[in-house]
């Protein structure tokens, strides 16, 4: 029991784990609301802004029980409808709760092909987690039964038992699949267990999209990703690497004379959106996709071997708010850094990143400057990086995203010493596969057109994630992914 938190009130947590061992049916209501929250152990910040391991532990098999035991399994299953794949939760945390993991697993696997990639990425608070009653009782959602630890203690327990799912006979209909991201790998797996031949070609050398080249290995280790890829193959999915769909062969070729007989686009959003300012292609400013795929992909901080190494470190400004910009702070600082500085034009109410991101971003020591943004980037005569102008902001009203207007404050003009900065306001779809795929209608904003069943706007072409809905998350992707599998294997059941 020594890991157990007891720190709420009179908690009598020992009494009814007891309890639990016991006869497990008799714990209360009451009781299950009196267990508090389990903490996750974390690397304490001093050492993890040093390395890439991930920076959250994991619950032990004890803790888990305990905060499985929060869950009052209610019958009208609110926090499933926050589930964008529509996971049973109740029924698998009552699994958990009766030791049974594998049992547990099995159930979240019906729904979720990645779930050791959700319960460590998804926005918990925003989904499942936000409609618990448990939470919304306490009036507080970080009180909610921690639905995605829990997740991700049974994914991870279960991924030693996986099994390869079983493939239907072989129907000799061919689907190829435009990137590897997760609305892919999930096309990919329903596809092939109906029986048809798969092939994933990937732009790039690593499959996995943006869990493998922009995540970083403190917040998603790779292993769990490719882990999950290697599965993918073992049921008999061909994966081609270095194949840009668009330039290496054009998707209709792939459909015209290649022999496919239909085909699923998910090449996410991965185009940088820039600030268009002067100086921004002075050496040392990075967008924050480059910048976290030198690391990530290219394994930048092995300085001698890497292809793409990172040399610059000194003083770094980050400039944005989301998600992003925060892995790329807590990866420059995790680089070297002598100081990593958050800038962003509204306070930190406004920001998008998760609230977890930010709090560990601030523990590890990055610097966050609110109300500003930067105008201009300096260079000496080597057009190398040596300052960053910023403005001041001040809040207006809101804006048609409901979140207030930042207005600069003219004369408020500073300097600041950078030695690098990275761009991290944002990512548009790449527009080469549009314009080698006559017919294939977009919206204004880049993103694919598609109908209720994800048909894109030609025939036997689907398409779902980023590339449709703009940057989004991976449960989201996910889900999307999984309709237009299922509209494709109805095509080719015709
Ligand atoms: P992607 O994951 O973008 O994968 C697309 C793949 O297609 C890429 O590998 C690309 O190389 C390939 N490709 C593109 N064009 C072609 C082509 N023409 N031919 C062949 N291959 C091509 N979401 C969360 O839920 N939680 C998080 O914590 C989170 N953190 C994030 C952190 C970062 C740094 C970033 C950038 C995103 C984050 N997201 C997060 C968002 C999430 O990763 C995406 O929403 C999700 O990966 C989208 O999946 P996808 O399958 O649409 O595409
Ligand atoms: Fe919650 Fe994401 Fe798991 Fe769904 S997949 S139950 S939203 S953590
Ligand atoms: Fe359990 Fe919360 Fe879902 Fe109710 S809403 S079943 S308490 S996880």
């Amino acid at each position: 029991m020594s890991k157990l938190q007891k720190k709420s009130n009179n908690i009598k947590i020992d009494e009814i784990y007891k309890k639990f061992l016991n006869n497990p049916k008799d714990i209360t209501p009451r009781e299950r609301l009196s267990i508090p929250p389990q903490e996750m152990p974390e690397q304490s910040p001093d050492i993890r802004r040093h390395n890439f391991n991930e920076v959250a532990l994991g619950y032990s098999e004890e803790t888990v029980i305990l905060e499985a035991l929060r869950c009052l399994n209610c019958k009208h299953k609110p926090c499933v409808k926050g589930c964008p794949v529509g996971i049973n939760i109740p029924e698998f945390i009552a699994k958990v709760t009766e030791s049974d993991f594998l049992g547990a697993a099995e159930i979240i696997k019906k729904d979720n092909l990645l779930p050791s990639v959700c319960g460590r990425v998804c926005p918990q608070e925003m989904q499942c987690q936000a409609e618990c009653v448990v939470g919304k009782s306490l009036s507080n959602v970080e009180k909610s039964v921690a639905i995605g630890r829990i997740e991700r203690f049974v994914a991870d327990y279960a991924m030693d038992y996986s099994k390869v799912p079983e493939v239907k006979p072989e129907t000799g209909k061919k689907v190829a699949i435009v990137g590897s991201g997760p609305a892919s790998l999930v096309v990919a797996a329903d596809v092939r267990r109906e029986g048809h031949s798969v092939t994933v070609f990937e732009a790039l050398h690593k499959p996995g999209g943006v869990m493998i080249y922009g995540i970083p290995e403190f917040r998603l280790p790779k292993n769990i990703v490719q882990a999950e890829v290697e599965l993918l193959e073992r049921m008999g999915v061909n994966l081609v690497m270095n194949f840009f769909v668009g330039r290496t062969r054009k998707l209709m070729d792939l459909l015209d004379q290649d022999g496919y007989d239909a085909a699923f686009i998910g090449e996410g959003a991965g185009l940088p959106r820039f600030m268009n300012i002067p100086g921004e292609n002075l050496v040392g400013v990075f967008s924050a996709n480059e910048y976290l795929t030198r690391v990530n992909l290219m394994r930048a901080f092995e300085k001698k071997k890497a292809d793409t190494p990172i040399f610059r470190n000194g003083k770094v400004a980050v400039i944005g708010g989301g998600n992003v910009a925060m892995d790329a702070a807590r990866t420059a600082l995790r680089m070297g850094a002598d100081e990593v500085n958050i800038i962003y034009r509204r306070t930190e109410k406004e920001m998008p990143a998760r609230r977890e991101e930010v709090h560990h971003a601030k523990e590890e020591g990055v610097n966050f400057h609110f109300l500003q943004n930067i105008t201009r980037c300096i260079g000496d005569d080597s057009e190398r990086l040596i300052s960053i102008e910023c403005i001041k902001y001040e809040l207006g009203e809101p804006d048609d995203s409901g979140r207030c207007r930042p207005i600069e404050i003219p004369g408020s003009e500073i300097i600041m010493d950078m030695d690098m900065v990275i761009i991290a306001i944002g990512n548009l779809s790449n527009p080469l596969l549009g314009k080698t795929t006559p017919g294939l209608k977009y919206s204004k904003k880049g993103t694919i057109l598609v109908d209720e069943n994800m048909k894109t706007s030609l025939d036997r072409i689907y398409a779902a994630g980023d590339i449709v809905s703009g940057a989004a998350t991976v449960i989201l992707a996910m889900g999307d992914g999984r309709k237009a599998a299922a509209s494709i294997n109805k095509l080719l059941a015709l």
